[in-house]
């Protein structure tokens, strides 16, 4: 980016959700800190009740550097739970949002200000290439794309995580939706304003394992396509109609079959139309299932997260004069956007 910028970020928060990352987190604090050295910033580490020395670890970091704010939740609720804790926490004007394992590189972040700085309110990052990633994750996660293009209504970029960069009235349009199953790269494509790419490769993990199981993914894609999408329940429609149509005009053609005296007496048929019938209706029954089971969950309006303990909290530090001015004095914007 060459050209000047027009706007400069006065408080940059980089977001991470964490979850038994004992073996890099520190790794990542040093180079999530090394490369937003520039920038005045904090880090918000959200402790998605790790089981493993991950806690005690961020305990230390927060102790040494006031930059480094801490949020332990309760238990674990998920990764987007813990990213949107950590989201509703920060306080900066610009915020982006980052894995822990180093997927996702922290050097990037200097470029996807430089789009902020020209106008896009929403910077997203693509990933060109994934590496270390087993080829079942990459062919599940190419059909998911590919599903979730044909039933949702929204326009996701394919190989586009949760990589992302939002100015503060982008994030406070997003913190308004309060829904429980979330799918935040889908919602950050929902709210509009100014988008961007910028394209990374995509490293292997920098240590451990992935903490989605097939499990997971699998709930996790049915969020998403739930929550932006309502073909499913409409399929369960035309299906029924179209058996229906089958079904009306099978009565005049087994009618003349009757009268003709050809009739064949069709146990089998017979089975064959119930059970496929029943299993249609089955399956519909299921759609029906998973999007009530969310209404469900959605009128329960549960905490999304609960914070156990929060540690180098804003008001609580040396920044604490830097609050009011933070949230009041956001930067003037740009006229209009210009890309
Ligand atoms: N994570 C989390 N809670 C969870 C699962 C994952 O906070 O229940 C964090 C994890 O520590 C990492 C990020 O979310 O920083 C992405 O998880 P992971 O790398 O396991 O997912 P993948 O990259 O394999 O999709
Ligand atoms: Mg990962």
């Amino acid at each position: 980016m060459t050209d000047t910028p027009l706007r400069t970020p006065t408080l940059l928060s980089l977001v991470a959700p964490v979850y038994d990352e004992e073996l890099l987190i520190e790794e990542f604090v040093a180079r999530a800190v090394a490369a937003l050295a520039d920038y005045d910033f904090e880090l918000v580490l959200v402790d998605d009740g790790s089981s493993d020395r991950t806690p005690e670890l961020l305990d230390r970091i927060a102790a040494a550097d006031p930059r480094v704010r801490v949020i332990h939740l309760s238990r674990n609720f998920g990764h987007q739970a813990a990213l949107t804790a950590g989201l509703e926490h920060a306080i900066g004007d610009v915020v982006a949002m980052i894995d822990a394992d180093l997927q996702d590189p922290p050097e990037l972040i200097p470029d996807m200000i430089a789009q902020w700085s020209q106008g896009s309110d929403v910077v997203y990052a693509v990933r060109q290439q994934r590496e270390g990633e087993t080829a079942f994750k990459l062919a599940t996660a190419s059909w998911f794309y590919k599903l979730f293009d044909k039933l949702a209504q929204v326009d996701l970029e394919p190989n586009s995580g949760d990589f992302r960069l939002l100015d503060r009235r982008a994030l406070n349009a997003l913190l308004a939706m309060t829904e429980r199953s979330r799918f935040l790269r889908g919602m950050t494509v929902w709210i509009g304003f100014t988008q961007t790419a910028v394209s990374y490769q995509r490293d292997a993990r920098h240590a451990g394992e992935t903490k989605y199981t097939l499990r997971k993914m699998l709930r996790f894609s049915l969020d998403a396509i739930a929550s932006f999408s309502h073909l499913p329940l409409q399929l369960a429609t035309y299906v029924g109609i179209l058996s229906a149509g089958v079904a009306f005009i099978a009565i005049p053609v087994v009618i003349g079959l009757r009268i003709t005296d050809s009739y064949l007496p069709g146990f089998g048929s017979i089975t064959i139309a119930i059970l496929l019938l029943g299993g249609i209706q089955l399956i519909a029954i299921g759609v029906i299932g998973e999007y009530v089971g969310r209404i469900y969950d959605e009128v329960k309006h549960r905490p999304l997260y609960i914070v156990r303990e929060e540690l180098n909290h804003p008001s609580s530090s040396s920044r604490a004069a830097m609050v009011p001015a933070t949230r009041a004095g956001l930067p003037a914007r740009a006229p209009e956007r210009v890309l």
